[in-house]
């Protein structure tokens, strides 16, 4: 692994540019930005996303800016820039090019820079293409979920299948890192229409390809339909194999797996991404949006009004603040290295946290290597494949 010491005193794998170690108490080097906004709410999302509140797209924007201004100085580096939502490209074209212009003013933004924006296949247009690209974003994430009409009406999702492959044409004259997400184990969803949707993601040649199993969030629309009975999840072995056959899919022809659910290609791993399993520092701005800092995890209000009441009044939109003791900072940093497919290096880990992995959790790492769920090389720990379909319990057991 090459390796290199920048000006902060980190050091960074130059394959990935992520930090590998010290770097709990260094300034982020990583920036999520949250646009809550969407054209309406699906049925399973959990997010912090709001549907028919337009009206308040400005004023969340200033008050954005002022959360911003609260903790940043213009021309801030980072290596990473993710807006996430919501469908941050749902906004106007002029309410995108507003925020982006302030982005610009706050963040460093070059070529070096990874600058992912989200998006939503039937919110883009070719002047929104040219204004996410004229502002430095080099990195768009799709959410395509599905190419099935039933399987994305069952989600509630309210763009049709064609919509991705126009919106990817449009991406493509300025964007050549493109990232699609997928969502399989949809009820009513069969292995061959998910086999089906892989392979018209693949044709449709994007860098990057995330795909989750879908989760029933309490308190969802879909949750209470599952509830009453009037959806039925799929067979949790039929779910099994529909990730088993991404698995064999996908790390095939030059695409890499390199976390549980995310695939990449031509080394275009989401670096942004890289840094949360790193458990390195990032900040946080808008609605919901959790940060950590100085060793310390804040989450902000997800109310849009209350959010925008706070910081217009000059106050600090965090909800929940919790300082990490270092015991649980280093079992959380365990739990997110082990989603990477590179696992836990013990050296490292101790470098970072300061704690032994073996002291922290030895004995249930030695049962699951007994089990074929982890495999113990001496010098990291990583998932088996097997362990990659029991990844949710197995890292639960870790914490
Ligand atoms: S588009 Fe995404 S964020 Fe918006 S409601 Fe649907 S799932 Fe939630």
């Amino acid at each position: 692994m090459t390796q290199r010491s920048d000006a902060t005193g980190f050091v960074t794998d130059e394959s990935d540019s992520v930090p590998s170690a010290p770097f709990f108490w260094a300034r982020p080097r990583a920036a999520y930005i949250h646009i809550p906004f969407c054209a309406h709410k699906c049925g399973y999302c959990d997010f912090a996303s709001v549907a028919g509140q337009d009206d308040a797209i400005d004023r969340f924007l200033s008050a954005l800016d002022r959360e911003m201004a609260s903790q940043l100085t213009p021309g801030t580096v980072v290596d990473t820039i993710f807006v996430g939502g919501g469908t941050p490209t749902y906004v106007s074209a002029k309410q995108l090019d507003r925020y982006l212009d302030r982005l610009n003013h706050w963040f460093q933004v070059s070529p070096d820079v990874e600058f992912t924006v989200e998006s939503n296949p039937n919110t883009l247009t070719a002047e929104k293409v040219a204004i996410l690209a004229n502002h430095g974003v080099n990195r768009v994430s799709l959410g395509a979920q599905s190419f099935r009409p039933h399987l994305l009406k069952q989600l509630e999702r309210n763009h049709d299948p064609a919509s991705v492959g126009r919106a990817i044409d449009l991406l493509r004259k300025r964007f050549d890192n493109i990232s699609i997400d997928l969502i399989f184990g949809i009820p009513g969803q069969t292995q061959k229409e998910w086999e089906e949707d892989l392979e018209t993601s693949l044709s449709l040649e994007p860098n990057h390809i995330s795909a989750y199993g879908l989760t029933y969030e309490k308190g969802t629309p879909l949750w209470k339909q599952r509830k009453l009975g009037i959806v039925e999840p799929i067979d949790e072995n039929i779910e099994a194999t529909m990730y088993e056959h991404l698995m064999d899919r996908l790390n095939l022809n030059g695409w890499e797996q390199y976390e549980i659910s995310n695939f990449a290609r031509g080394r275009k791993k989401c670096r942004h991404n890289l840094y949360y399993w790193a458990n390195a520092p990032y900040y946080g701005f808008g609605t919901g949006a959790a940060a950590f800092q100085n060793n310390r995890r804040t989450l902000n209000l997800r109310p849009l009004i209350t959010y925008m009441e706070r910081v217009e009044s000059g106050e600090s939109p965090i909800c929940q603040s919790e300082v990490l003791e270092s015991e649980s900072r280093a079992r959380e940093t365990a739990i997110l290295n082990l989603r990477r497919t590179e696992g836990i290096s013990r050296v490292n880990f101790i470098e970072t946290t300061g704690h032994r992995i073996d002291d922290l959790a030895g004995d249930p790492i030695r049962q699951f290597v007994e089990h074929g769920l982890l495999i113990d090389d001496g010098e990291t720990i990583c998932f088996s494949r097997a362990g990659f379909l029991l990844a949710d319990g197995i890292l639960a057991r870790i914490v």
